[in-house]
C-alpha cells in the first residue's frame, strides 16, 4: 500500500485539506483527512508537500501530439503519444478522427480499435490511455467544415454510420455532427441509441435545427463557437441552444486563439461548473516546435503555436494543463473547478463511469499539481513516477 499526503485533494467535486490518498493495487482504496485516519506500518508514505491531488485529465477531442497523428501514427508509435500526454496531466483521451477518404478512416478506425483493446495488464508505461473514439466527420456542414476537407464530407446515411462502427468495433464513443443536414436525425438517433456522446458541431444549424437534434439525441457540443453559426441576437441559431440549454455539456478550445479569452469566460459563465468541458484539439504539432504538420490528410503549418491551413485554423497545440491553468486566469475561475472541467465534467459528458474522480474504489489516475496547477507528476492506473 502507497499512501500520498498532500496539502490539497479534489474530488474534484470537493476539496480536501491535509489529505491522504491509499493506493492499492491500481486502485484508490480511501481517502482521507491527516490525523483522521491511522496510516498502516506496512504502508509507504509519500509526502508531496505543498502539492494537490486531483484526478487525472481526460482530453475528448485530440488529434495527436508529440509529433504523432492518431489517424496515421502506427500501432507500435501511438504508446509515445500517451506518454507525452501524461506529462501534460491526462490518463484517458478519445482518439479523434478528421473527414479522410472513408477507407482509410475505416483503416484508422480498427487500428484505433486494436490499441483501445490492446493488453495493459503488466504494462508499467506511464501513458494516457486511448478510452474510445471521436469521429470528428464526415458528417459535416460544407459551409462551417473548417479544415476538413469537402471532398470527404459525406451525408449522414445509416450504412455509413454502419460501415464506421463496424471499422470501429463499436468504439465510437463520442461523434460531432451537424444537425441541419438531410437525414444527419435519422443517425443521431441510432448513434445515441448505441450510447454514442452525440456533440452538434461544424454546424450551420438555425435554433430550431439545433434543437431538433437534441431531441433526436444529441447532448453535447463541439468546440463552441468554432466552425459553428455565429450567435445573432435576433437570430440565435445553434449557439442559442448550446449556450442556454442546461441539460446539453459543451467544450471549447480554451487556448486563447481559437476564442478570445472575454468569450471563453462568456461560455463559462453559460455552462457552469456542471456543464463546461475542456479540450485540447490538439494536433501531431503539440509539443513540438513551429514548423509543417499532418491532421490526418491535412497539411497544417504552425507558426507561433497557432495551426493553420489555407489560412483557416486547424486544432490546436494547445495542452490540457495549459487549458486548465487559462480558465483560472480568464475567467478567474478557481483551479478546482477549472480541473473539474478536465476531469470529471468530461467523464460525465463522454459515459465514462469511474473516471474523472477521485473516491475510493477508482483506478488510480491521478494529477500532482503544484498550487499555480502546474502538473509535477501524473499516476495511470497507479503507475507514477
Ligand atoms: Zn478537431
Amino acid at each position: 500500500m502507497i499512501v500520498l499526503s498532500a496539502s490539497r485533494l479534489y474530488t474534484p467535486l470537493e476539496e480536501l485539506q491535509n489529505a491522504l490518498l491509499f493506493l492499492e493495487d491500481g486502485r484508490i482504496s480511501a481517502i482521507s483527512s491527516r490525523g483522521s485516519a491511522a496510516i498502516p506500518n506496512h504502508a509507504r508514505l509519500v509526502d508531496l508537500g505543498d502539492s494537490i491531488l486531483a484526478p487525472a485529465f481526460l482530453d475528448l477531442h485530440m488529434h495527436g501530439g508529440a509529433g504523432l497523428d492518431v489517424m496515421r501514427a502506427s500501432r507500435d508509435e501511438l504508446p509515445r503519444l500517451g506518454q507525452w500526454l501524461a506529462t501534460h496531466g491526462v490518463a484517458g483521451y478519445f482518439a479523434t478522427t478528421v473527414a479522410a477518404p472513408l477507407d482509410s478512416t475505416c483503416a484508422a478506425l480498427e487500428r484505433l480499435a486494436n490499441l483501445i483493446e490492446g493488453k495493459t495488464a503488466g504494462d508499467e508505461a506511464i501513458a494516457a490511455r486511448p478510452l474510445g473514439i471521436h469521429l470528428e466527420g464526415p458528417f459535416l456542414s460544407h459551409k462551417r467544415r473548417g479544415v476538413h476537407p469537402p471532398q470527404y464530407l459525406v451525408e449522414p446515411t445509416l450504412p455509413v454510420f454502419e460501415r464506421l462502427w463496424q471499422a470501429a468495433r463499436g468504439h465510437v464513443s463520442m461523434m460531432t455532427i451537424a444537425p441541419e443536414i438531410p437525414r444527419a436525425l435519422e443517425v443521431i438517433a441510432e448513434a445515441a441509441r448505441r450510447k454514442v456522446c452525440v456533440s452538434i458541431g461544424h454546424s450551420d444549424a438555425v435554433l430550431a435545427a439545433a434543437r431538433a437534434g437534441v431531441k433526436a439525441g444529441a447532448r453535447h457540443a463541439t468546440h463552441t463557437f468554432n466552425a459553428m453559426r455565429p450567435l445573432d441576437h435576433r437570430d440565435p441559431g445553434i449557439l442559442g441552444e448550446v449556450l442556454t440549454n442546461t441539460r446539453l455539456t459543451a467544450d471549447i478550445i480554451a487556448d486563447g486563439i481559437h476564442v478570445a479569452p472575454e468569450v471563453v469566460r462568456l461560455f463559462l459563465q453559460a455552462k457552469g461548473s456542471d456543464n463546461a468541458v475542456l479540450i485540447t484539439d490538439a494536433i501531431s504539432a503539440a509539443g513540438m516546435p513551429d514548423g509543417t504538420y499532418q491532421l490526418g490528410p491535412i497539411q497544417v503549418e504552425v507558426k507561433d503555436g497557432k495551426c493553420t491551413a489555407n489560412g483557416t485554423l486547424a486544432g490546436s497545440v494547445l495542452t490540457m494543463d495549459r487549458a486548465v491553468r487559462n480558465v483560472t486566469q480568464f475567467a478567474g475561475w478557481s483551479l478546482r473547478d477549472a480541473v473539474r472541467a478536465a476531469s470529471l465534467n468530461p467523464a460525465r459528458a463522454a459515459g465514462l463511469g469511474g473516471h474523472g474522480r477521485l473516491e475510493a474504489g477508482a483506478q488510480a489516475n491521478i494529477v500532482v499539481l503544484s498550487p499555480s496547477g502546474q502538473v509535477r507528476q501524473t499516476i495511470v492506473r497507479g503507475h507514477g513516477s
